[in-house]
């Protein structure tokens, strides 16, 4: 849904992203930006010649504020991404301002004020928190929002730790702000690349920091492992939301002439991916491609034999399922006649009755207490 954000004399309509949701009273900003921008605004923190580095912001709110200054944004995500230019240009906002990082990239050096949304993930946040001290100078002002009961001391005591003095603002509307001095003098090598053996194989897995089961394979994905289907040679074979590549890579494994495409909207899950099928069978990389992409699109119709998939139930914060409605039709489009999508889910999540809607063809193939293996053929 669009919901206007008003803060002060700003009045902006922004969307969350992709438009088609099927939960439409989420909104594009929470109180955590609202008090951000307010307190900025209040304690005149922000100069015209001011150079903001913004990190985590979900569908551009902060920087739809300050789009009259330099800000450089940054975000694992190209939903995000995606979400930030077409909330820019619903509200007639200039992007020339603006330069979209992305987690992987080194961060520039000049900046003066880092506000920074507090990622879910307790290992995105180290590896944020490593960066921002290697790259932004001490004298830079640093502050960080989200929603109060999010905001413990375990994760206080990691800002305190990589980046130095900490304190709290009372909290707003269930909103926080965190403030650092980046006074620390200990310099942190970031943890991350973290590595774990696959089971049943001779393969390690590297997993960035945001990657999903990055420190174990993930139970769901083990017992997709058992129940993979037979691949021909040349096939052309998608790992759809691939995460850190351990599907395609085993139907690599067992198919050493497929033809692989990893797709995720994660720039660490890709660049993850790749380093695990360079690392693990080398001699098959020139048969993969690694896209950062949403679902399917940009993937030609009827092009495709076979596509596998764990879906995601979460964007940010929120627990929804339009981006699995999203693969279902976007796979139905791109698979050829008799190419097969095959899924695995949690039972109760009801894919099933989805893929029916989609494919005449469509059986359980497998299931045990927790999880659910449907194929699905296009007819
Ligand atoms: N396939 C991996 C596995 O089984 O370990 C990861 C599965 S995880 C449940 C879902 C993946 O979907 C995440 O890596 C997430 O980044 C990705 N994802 C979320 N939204 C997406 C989108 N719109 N397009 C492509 N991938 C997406």
């Amino acid at each position: 849904m669009i919901s206007p954000f008003i803060i002060n004399d700003t009045n902006l309509l922004l969307d969350r992203f992709p438009l088609a949701q099927v939960n439409r009273s989420l909104q594009a900003w929470d109180a955590a930006d609202e008090y951000l921008i307010n307190h900025l605004q209040q304690q005149d923190l922000i100069k015209p010649t001011h150079k903001i580095l913004i990190l985590n912001d979900a569908f551009g709110a902060l920087a739809a504020n300050f789009s009259d200054h330099q800000v450089v944004s940054v975000n694992d995500s190209l939903l995000s991404e995606q979400g930030l230019r077409h909330n820019f240009e619903q509200n007639q906002l200039p992007l020339a301002n603006i330069s979209q990082l992305n987690s992987l990239d080194w961060l520039p050096d000049n900046i003066d004020i880092v506000l920074f949304k507090i990622p879910k993930s307790n290992a995105l946040l180290i590896e944020q928190l490593i960066t921002i001290k290697k790259y932004i100078s001490n004298n830079a002002v640093f502050i960080a929002a989200d929603k109060a009961k999010q905001i413990h001391s375990s994760r206080l005591k990691l800002f305190e730790k990589y980046l130095g003095s900490t304190t709290t603002s009372q909290a707003v509307k269930k909103a926080r702000l965190v403030f650092c001095q980046l006074d620390n003098q200990v310099v942190h090598t970031s943890p991350f690349p973290t590595v774990w053996p696959l089971e049943h194989s001779n393969f390690v897995i590297s997993n960035h920091a945001n990657v999903f089961a990055r420190e174990k394979l993930d139970l769901g994905a083990r017992y997709f492992l058992g129940n993979l289907p037979k691949v021909a040679a040349n096939d052309q074979v998608i790992d759809l939301g691939c995460g850190n590549g351990v599907i395609g890579l085993s139907i690599l494994n067992k198919q050493p002439q497929a033809k692989l495409q990893f797709i995720d909207e994660s720039y660490m899950a890709i660049a993850s991916a790749q380093s695990n099928v360079a690392n693990n069978l080398p001699e098959h990389i020139n048969q993969c491609s690694f896209n950062v992409g949403d679902c399917l699109t940009n993937i030609d119709s009827d092009s495709t034999d076979l596509i596998l998939c764990n879906p995601p139930f979460h964007q940010q914060q929120a627990t929804t399922d339009h981006i699995a409605w999203q693969m279902f039709k976007d796979s139905y489009r791109v698979l050829k006649k008799g190419g097969e999508l095959r899924i695995i889910g949690n039972r109760q999540l009801g894919y099933h009755i989805k893929l029916k809607r989609l494919f005449s063809d469509c059986h359980t193939l497998a299931s045990n207490q927790k999880f659910v293996i449907i194929s699905a053929i296009k007819k």
